[in-house]
């Protein structure tokens, strides 16, 4: 479906997100000649002033993210920012006089602090801006536990409808995530043996090298739990684990990930002893750079987890027995996001009874980053007419030489899903409120039992005790193989 013309208001406009992503992407649709030629994005600043040296430094921005200068100079007019406070109705005038007229699509996105949410929406729709087909974009993170997020959704859910709601995961309009759902259901190879039939186990790793960076503020008391398990990496979960939906329908989607959010096993109490690691960072060494710990960076000793590992039971019938490991940290050893599949050993080995031990089990590998693509292990025959000798080889889908694309980054085609109203890719209320649920009582059994995280090196895979989490139940964590 083309993209119709459109007024896009970003509040947050000057932040980092907005500058380092959202003007990029859309500036990559401009340039792709997807975007109607009078569509506008509005930027409201709070603090800034939105004269021609923010112009200036969108253009600069642009270019550093990639694009050439002709592709900035195409987004430019385009683009215009208005001095707001989102929070006020009255302040609103302003920028109610540069909206086009009402029949365009309208969409609001908050860019901004979660606190903006509740205030900003009830702000715009008081200055009537939320009426007709009028859409709002929420960020991520969409509160910090089960009561906020239901506040805001309850706030929102007030001045506007659910089916004119969109809640952003980016992780969800990243091509490889996408691609899972294609993966499963348009070939039959893999959903045959897609339950605890042929699976063995399933581990989603999502590992960063970055330490804190400049997000003290919002990162310390928060932690890796909240900020990368309850979005992107149980979506992650979602996507792989879920029943097929009727359709490509954004219910029928929404749905089916619902279903599986309600089906993961609860952990609390004394449980996150046994199936849940917590990390924190101190110093150690990054791609060859001493770097110092969490702790020193923050300026001050912190309880906050920057490394979670758990191991997650769905109780169905699918995936009774198939236990999913999921770990993500910051400071480990390697940056990379993968979902891997480890399948049941053969049966019985007709190499010789002592050969099933050097079968290695089939796994298949969904990387997500970097070198995204699809990774079969499998075992083959070394050549030559010697003893018969067994070894692990892959077979190796990189999209980058599969397809002579440019990968969109996630945020371009979200942006447009919105203006197109599809909201497949965005997370319904439910959806969040199922996954605070899951989330919420590990972060009561840490409070209780587990109040200090184990430390890890910089640089290294996370804290010993989350190997302990797996070898338990007699598995290891599989290291990618990154290659260049
Ligand atoms: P940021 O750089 O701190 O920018 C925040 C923006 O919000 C600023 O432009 C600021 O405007 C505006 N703002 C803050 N308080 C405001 C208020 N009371 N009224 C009006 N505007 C206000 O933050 P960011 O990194 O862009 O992130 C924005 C949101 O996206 C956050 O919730 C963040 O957690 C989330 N997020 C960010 C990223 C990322 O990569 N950066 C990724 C995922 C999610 P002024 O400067 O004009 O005051």
């Amino acid at each position: 479906t083309p993209v119709p013309t459109f007024d896009l208001v970003i509040a947050g406009a000057s932040g980092d997100l907005a500058l380092r992503k959202l003007f990029p992407a859309l500036a990559h649709r401009v340039a792709e000649g997807v975007i109607p030629r009078d569509s506008r994005v509005i930027g409201l600043v709070r603090s800034h002033d939105p004269g021609d040296g923010l112009m200036r430094t969108v253009e600069a921005r642009l270019q550093e993210e990639g694009l050439s200068r002709a592709q900035a100079e195409a987004f430019m007019p385009h683009l215009e920012f208005v001095r707001t406070d989102v929070t006020n109705p009255e302040s609103m005038t302003a920028l109610n006089e540069r909206l086009g007229p009402p029949d365009r699509v309208r969409a609001f996105y908050l860019a901004t602090p979660p606190q903006l949410f509740a205030p900003a929406s009830r702000a715009l729709a008081g200055a009537g801006l939320l009426d007709g087909e009028a859409r709002l974009i929420l960020e991520k993170p969409l509160g910090k536990d089960l009561a906020s997020a239901k506040a805001i959704n309850e706030a929102v859910a007030e001045v506007l409808p659910e089916r004119r709601t969109y809640r952003i995961d980016h992780y969800l309009g990243k091509e490889t995530v996408q691609n899972l759902l294609v993966l499963r259901f348009a070939n039959t190879l893999f959903e045959r043996s897609w339950s605890q039939r042929d699976i063995d186990h399933v581990q989603i790793t999502v590992a960063e090298t970055v330490g804190l960076e400049k997000r003290a503020d919002y990162y310390d008391g928060v932690g890796a739990l909240r900020d990368m398990v309850q979005n992107h990496v149980l979506q992650l979960l979602c996507l792989f684990a879920i029943e097929p939906p009727n359709t490509l329908d954004a219910d029928a989607v929404r749905d089916e990930k619902v279903r599986v959010l309600r089906a993961l096993r609860p952990i609390h109490g004394a449980d996150v002893l046994q199936r849940t690691v917590r990390g924190q960072y101190v110093r150690g060494s990054s791609n060859g750079q001493a770097v110092p710990g969490y702790a020193e960076e923050l300026g001050r000793a912190s309880g906050t987890e920057t490394f979670a590992a758990l191991r997650c039971d769905l109780d169905t019938w699918r995936w009774a027995g198939v236990p999913i490991y999921l770990r993500t940290g910051k400071r480990m050893g390697a940056r990379y996001s993968e979902i891997a599949v480890t399948f049941k050993s053969v049966p019985h080995s007709i190499f010789g009874g002592d050969r099933r031990d050097g079968l290695a089990p089939n796994r298949l590998v969904i990387r997500l980053q970097p070198n995204d693509g699809v990774q079969m292990h499998l075992m083959m025959k070394v050549p030559g007419s010697g003893r018969l000798q067994l070894v692990p080889r892959t077979l190796d889908l990189r999209y980058d030489t599969a397809f002579n694309e440019r990968t969109p980054d996630a945020y371009e085609r979200l942006l447009t899903d919105v203006i197109r109203g599809d909201q497949t890719l965005f997370m319904r209320r439910d959806e969040v409120e199922t996954a605070w649920g899951f989330v919420d009582p590990i972060i009561g059994g840490w409070r209780d039992y587990y109040a200090t995280p184990h430390r890890y090196p910089a640089g290294t895979a996370g804290p010993s005790q989350a190997v302990g989490l797996i070898e338990r139940d007699g598995r290891s964590w599989s290291e990618p193989e990154l290659r260049g």
